[in-house]
């Protein structure tokens, strides 16, 4: 589960501050999809950015819990402490699939064994073992051996989500991964997102700005200047 207490985020604005996320408090519960929607602008990516760890809040808490691991609070970490959080518990996919141009789909996710740790041995071989389960459960098992400029877009982007998940994430962050996909193709990477989300227990928080993939989202929260809407379903996931 990953659960944002009382966020608060702000930017620099010329001689003031923008605030991006204002006293947002939601739960992304373990095994399900919680969508987050809202105009551009409205601080979903922010809101994102404050869950991955990848900026710190203002204010605020991000707790992170898991089966195998004691519960954190990602906002009270250093940088150092919250890049090892991200490397072992927290599988990133952005709107474009960020992979290595040089890489095989294969070699995306063996790299995710090389980012260090107390143990490398230990999680190379955990990573190594899993590689091939995931590229087939995101349906590209005759696709491994191929590199990026050979794959779709909707491929690259299941290579992408296989990537995130291969050191077993208690967290899933996904933002608008649908967003330089056709429908159809869309539709099938919203599916798997859920599928996966489901068989595999992670807590899943995802943004769309786009509410045709509806359907795909267990719960919705809906953000307007920052803040969770007051009609929308947040604090109520927790079931
Ligand atoms: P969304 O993803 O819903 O479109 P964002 O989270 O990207 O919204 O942005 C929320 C607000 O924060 C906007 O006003 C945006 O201009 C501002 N913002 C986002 N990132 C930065 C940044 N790195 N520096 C300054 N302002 C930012
Ligand atoms: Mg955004």
């Amino acid at each position: 589960m990953i659960e944002l207490q009382n966020v608060t985020l702000t930017f620099p604005d010329g001689d003031s501050r923008v605030t991006a996320v204002d006293n947002v408090t939601l739960t992304a519960p373990a095994g399900k999809v919680t969508g987050i929607t809202g105009p551009s602008g409205s601080g979903k990516s922010s809101i994102l950015a404050v869950a991955s760890t990848l900026i710190r809040p203002d204010s605020g808490s991000v707790l992170l819990s898991g089966p195998n691991h004691a519960t954190v609070d990602a906002a009270k970490l250093s940088l150092e402490e919250a890049a090892a959080l991200r490397r072992d518990r927290i599988g990133i996919v952005f709107q474009q699939s960020n992979l290595l141009p040089s890489l095989t789909a294969r070699e995306q996710l063996l790299v995710m064994a090389e980012l260090g740790g107390a143990d490398r041995r230990t999680r190379r071989a955990h990573i190594s073992g899993r590689v091939d389960e995931l590229l087939a459960a995101v349906g590209l098992a005759e696709h491994a051996n191929k590199r990026p400029h050979q794959l779709s877009g909707g491929q690259r982007q299941r290579v992408a989500i296989a990537r995130a998940l291969v050191q077993e994430p208690d967290a899933l962050l996904v933002d608008e991964p649908t967003s330089a996909l056709d429908q159809e193709r869309g539709a099938e990477i919203m599916q798997l997102i859920s599928d996966l989300t489901h068989e595999r227990g992670t807590a899943t928080l995802l943004v769309t700005h786009d509410l045709v993939h509806r359907g795909t989202l267990d719960e919705l929260v809906t953000v307007v200047d920052g803040r969770i809407a007051a009609d929308s379903m947040a604090g109520s996931a927790a079931a």
